[in-house]
């Protein structure tokens, strides 16, 4: 892989982006994630994500749903992986629920030097690609960002967040910070609080402390009882499928030069 680029100080996603962030998923207890197959025509580039990412599809998809589970355990977000028959990307389609690939779909494609991850977010676009993320596959991945690698974790993290609507942070401590910044360890408060404002979390059964960053535990129904537990998701026991899919309008964009 001779033409991958070493990590600089490059925008996680294109600026020129529409900024449609803010709007939530209609389920979003109900949302699926898909890996793309290779091949998979991405705007008229084959995805090459099992090539490019590190390792083992059960190490590299870990980590990718490690990044989904760090913001879905702070709101009213489960999401399961399902298969991905590897149709073309943004095909026309419901928002969510198609059967023929994820909610949010992850793939990869050659794109522009400044962006290293289009991610389409939730809400007013609709259509397939709402919540699709498309990786750079001329950068370089790994798993623990060593020197000019891009941390896959800490790279997902903001682009699911993305996925599920919540916007860039201006913070530099939050992982939704525009420009990446190496390794995270997962959300600070407002993140959170930006989540939650799309996606309640009502307040814990039985609470030790029920702060903003507390994960959501069992919810009480209005008669006071704790309702049945959410489905298990379905990441958790690594069967995982060949698909990942990806994102919106990224390279029909214009781009404008990296900043720092
Ligand atoms: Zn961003």
């Amino acid at each position: 892989m001779a033409r991958k680029s070493l990590l600089q100080l490059t925008r996680l996603e294109d600026r020129t982006t529409p900024a449609v962030f803010g709007s939530p998923w209609a389920d979003a207890r109900h949302l699926t994630v898909s890996f793309a197959p290779d091949g998979t025509n991405i705007d008229g580039a084959p995805s090459d994500l099992f090539q490019i990412m590190p390792g083992q599809p059960s190490i590299w998809q870990t980590e990718i749903l490690r990044a989904i589970e760090t913001w879905a355990q702070y709101a009213n977000v489960n999401v399961s992986v399902v298969p991905d028959s590897g149709v073309d990307e943004g095909v026309p389609g419901p928002t969510q629920g198609d059967p023929r690939f994820g909610d949010i779909r992850i793939s990869s494609r050659p794109l522009s030097d400044n962006v290293v991850v289009i991610t389409t977010p939730s809400g007013v676009l609709g259509g397939t690609r709402t919540g699709d993320i498309i990786i750079n596959s001329n950068k370089w991945f790994t798993i623990g960002g060593w020197y000019g690698t891009y941390d896959l974790y800490s790279v997902m993290l903001q682009e699911v967040g993305h996925a599920l609507g919540v916007a860039n942070s201006t913070d530099p401590s939050s992982p939704m910070y525009e420009t990446y910044s190496g390794l995270r360890n997962g959300l600070i408060a407002s993140d959170v609080a930006n989540l939650q404002t799309l996606y309640a979390c009502g307040p814990r059964t039985s609470p030790t402390r029920a702060t903003a960053t507390t994960p959501c535990g069992p919810r009480r129904t209005s008669n006071g009882r704790t309702p049945p537990s959410p489905p298990p998701r379905l990441w958790s026991r690594l069967t995982l499928p060949r698909a990942w899919t990806s994102i919106a309008t990224a390279s029909r964009r214009p781009r404008r030069a990296p900043t720092g």
